[in-house]
């Protein structure tokens, strides 16, 4: 079976299509070539969302990340070996850092804290500085809140799902 592609119009075999369940017969309407590019294109256009689901696939995956990472530093021992010096040197330097600027460290969380911990283009150290708390209170705080919220969305979303089977009969 041949199929044209709706973007490059080029007309190929069926199995140069990914599946997809909402397409026609199964089908979806661009050639796999064309997916490629427009998936890259939209990796590009969207650095922060990539960096979003990359975070989330590792919170949900962390045996696969973890077993990932131990490939990618077998297969790259300098550049692992680098990597760890630069992160030592680094939370050194943010221990110093923090400490020095943490004046709330202490207080009670206010919801804008939280915000700001919340906020996905901000970098923890540059938010550590700003809450005047140290870097290792503000990575607990906002790996809590990433929890608290990756709960709230499972129940949003088995409410809409009994909600709509409700509507159903
Ligand atoms: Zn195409």
């Amino acid at each position: 079976m041949d199929k044209q592609c709706s973007k490059c119009g080029t007309t190929k075999t069926i199995t140069e299509f990914n599946k997809h369940a909402q397409g026609k017969a199964g089908y979806a309407a661009q050639c796999r070539d064309c997916a490629k590019l427009l998936q890259a294109k939209w990796r590009r256009e969207n650095p922060e969302r990539m960096a979003e689901l990359k975070r989330r696939w590792s919170e949900n995956n962390p045996e696969k990340k973890a077993e990932y990472m131990r490939a990618w530093r077998e297969r790259n021992p300098e550049a692992a070996q680098k990597n760890l010096e630069a992160t030592k040197k680094f939370s050194k330097k943010v221990a110093l850092e923090s400490k020095a600027t943490a004046t709330n460290q202490g207080k009670r969380w206010t919801a804008e804290e939280d915000a700001i911990l919340l906020a996905a283009d901000s970098s923890l150290l540059e938010i550590s500085k700003q809450l005047g708390r140290t870097y290792a209170t503000c990575g607990m705080r906002r790996s809590v809140l990433r929890e608290r919220l990756a709960r709230l969305e499972i129940i949003a979303a088995t409410q809409s799902r009994l909600s709509s089977a409700n509507a159903g009969t």
